[in-house]
């Protein structure tokens, strides 16, 4: 571990959450993010100081939920960017591996493949990876940064067979048609590690968070995406077969 880091700051946690990773799962968000996304709904997760936990702290809270997890369940950790403490990460998942607990990393891809980052990746039983926009250009409009670091994620996954479920949050007016879905499936195609590709559908609920931190809102007005627009693009997604259990 990063012996200057020893503990990790820390947003919130979530019991029982049944999104983000198979069966029951303990949320853990991570404080801290290199992208600006316009769409994001976690603001308050970019930076400051939440609560310090150490790896065995942290572990014991965990802990107390294993009876709830069953065969498929576990600890999912997300943020922020959860990479962003790989360092604390990978020791993390290394402390859930004794208590035979399984560690879902859900990340943006946003973090360069240190040694630490590759630890964390491959410590994970799954990884979630976001890929926002299909190129360069949409991640420099939309999120402040490159997509450089999501495909060099993909492919450390790929050459290291950890199985990677892809999510892509679609946005009214921005990425909800079909030649947007098309890019997509381009970049995932191929990939023997992708074994879901999940759209997600954009909504407005952070939207009092932009408020009451004072920051402006870059999707101000945006409507929610419909559901059935949603279930339409994951169709047309989906009849595209990128993921290895098409
Ligand atoms: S990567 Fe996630 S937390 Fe970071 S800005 Fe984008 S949506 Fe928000």
């Amino acid at each position: 571990m990063n012996k200057t880091a020893p503990t990790a700051n820390i947003h919130s946690f979530e019991s029982l959450a049944t999104l983000d990773g198979k069966g029951i799962r303990y949320g853990i968000f991570f404080v801290g993010c290199p992208y600006r996304c316009v769409y994001c709904h976690n603001p308050d997760t970019w930076s400051g100081e939440g609560q310090r936990f150490t790896v065995e702290e942290l572990a014991k809270k965990v802990v107390r939920y294993k009876p709830y997890f069953g065969k498929d369940g576990g600890v999912t950790i997300s943020g922020g960017e959860v990479l962003v403490q790989s360092a604390f990460v990978a020791e993390f998942e290394k402390r859930m591996k004794k208590e035979g607990v399984g560690v879902v990393l859900d990340t943006s891809g946003g973090v360069p493949l240190t040694d630490d980052v590759k630890r964390a990746l491959k410590g994970a039983e799954t990884v979630i990876l976001d890929l926002k926009f299909w190129d360069d250009a949409g991640y420099r409009q939309y999120c402040k940064g490159s997509i450089s670091t999501v495909l060099d994620t993909l492919e450390f996954c790929e050459k290291n067979k950890v199985p990677v479920w892809i999510r892509t949050v679609i946005i009214p007016g921005i990425n909800d048609r079909e030649e947007c879905i098309d890019r997509y499936a381009e970049v995932v195609q191929g990939h023997k590690c992708v074994e879901r590709y999940q759209l997600l559908a954009f909504h407005t609920m952070g939207f009092s968070k932009y408020e009451k931190l004072g920051i402006k809102n870059p999707l101000e007005g945006t409507p929610a995406l419909d559901r059935s627009r949603l279930e339409e693009l994951q169709a047309y997604l989906d009849s595209k077969k990128v993921t290895v259990n098409d």
